[in-house]
């Protein structure tokens, strides 16, 4: 039983599927567990999709989290781990991932959660950086000072990674410290929120810590990673294509490019998911800039998990079924 024996069995991607409490909709039917199914009624066709894990409408924030810990806890042992939201705005991401202070999401849980057994276990040292991809331009949302730009390139050769020239990444000492950096981070996300009308739901944020032995510096040894990817809303990436912003709308070209750029993020993340899936020779990660960021986290001997996150409202269901396609195609 358990996720990690699941991952075993599967290969290293792992699709879960949670649904926002709502309407109850007679058009999304499922039988929730692991190996659980979902079946949608949409047009008058029915379809059933299978995942690894469905969560009920019901499911509390400990339940979702006791299905990612053991995914969380092998950073530990060196391994590379990605957990990601995915769904169009409004399904609950960021409920999932960050959670309200009174009932924390996959984040606080996973870093309480590293720090309770870093205690009693091995010696570690957690370095923090936190970024946003917005229009595929990468900014650091832990950097003193105004924000700036950060430009991606390849990595010395051998290390088979990339760089992120300037991003800043932050010793953590303890979990509070931890927390403070996190709630900063999220705020300056925020202040752009405001800013650039719901800039937070076009973009994806990503949280990385670095787990290294504390004997060594971090660009040494074996170092575990552990991804927190809160995407951007999946809808545009769909939905506003060229044919679809008015003509005369004045924000249209910057809504275009904007509706290209997270297309081609999400489209690319889902191109890498199903070439590792199919044990594909090339993994275009080169085709976005989340994909490239988290190349060193894709590869072989990584852990990848998908939180799908639905709603089951009736006007949401054309996106619920894309949302599923997605995983389909990635899981
Ligand atoms: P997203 O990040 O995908 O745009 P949010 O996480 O902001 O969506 O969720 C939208 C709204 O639904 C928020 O008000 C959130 O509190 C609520 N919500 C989402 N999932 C749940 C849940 N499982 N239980 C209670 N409220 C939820
Ligand atoms: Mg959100």
């Amino acid at each position: 039983g358990g996720p990690g024996r699941l991952l075993e069995l599967k290969g290293n991607i792992r699709v879960l599927c949670r649904l926002r409490p709502g309407t109850p909709s007679s058009l999304v039917s499922l039988e929730p567990g692991p190996a659980g199914t979902i079946t949608t009624c949409y047009r008058g066709r029915q379809r059933r999709f299978c995942l690894d894990w469905v969560f009920p409408p019901d499911a509390s924030q400990e339940e979702v989290f006791s299905q990612l810990e053991p995914a969380v806890l092998s950073c530990l042992r060196g391994y590379s781990v990605c957990i990601f939201t995915y769904g169009q705005t409004g399904s609950g991401k960021t409920y999932s991932m960050e959670g309200p202070p009174e009932d924390p999401g996959i984040a606080p849980r996973a870093l309480q959660s590293l720090f309770q057994e870093m205690e009693t276990g091995g010696q570690h040292r957690v370095t923090l950086s936190m970024v946003e991809i917005y229009n595929e331009a990468v900014r650091d949302l832990l950097a003193p000072g105004p924000p700036a730009h950060l430009v991606v390139r390849q990595g010395p050769a051998g290390q088979g990674g990339v760089q992120v020239a300037g991003l800043t990444h932050w010793d953590v000492p303890d979990l509070e410290t931890l927390h403070q950096m996190l709630s900063l981070g999220r705020s300056n996300r925020a202040t752009a929120a405001t800013a650039m009308n719901q800039h937070s739901s076009r973009s994806h944020a990503l949280v990385t810590l670095r787990l290294c032995s504390a004997a060594a510096p971090c660009a040494q040894g074996t170092a575990g990673t552990l991804h927190l990817v809160d995407l951007a809303g999946s809808e545009r990436a769909w939905k506003l294509g060229a044919a679809s912003v008015p003509r005369g709308d004045l924000h249209g070209p910057r809504r275009l490019r904007e509706a290209q750029t997270i297309n081609r993020s999400l489209l690319a993340l889902g191109g890498v998911m199903a070439a590792l899936r199919a044990r594909r020779p090339h993994v275009p990660f080169r085709d976005s800039k989340l994909t490239r960021l988290l190349q060193p986290a894709l590869g072989p001997g990584t852990t990848a998990v998908l939180l799908l996150q639905i709603s089951t409202r009736p006007e949401d269901l054309g996106e619920t079924v894309c949302s599923l396609k997605f995983a389909e195609r990635v899981g």
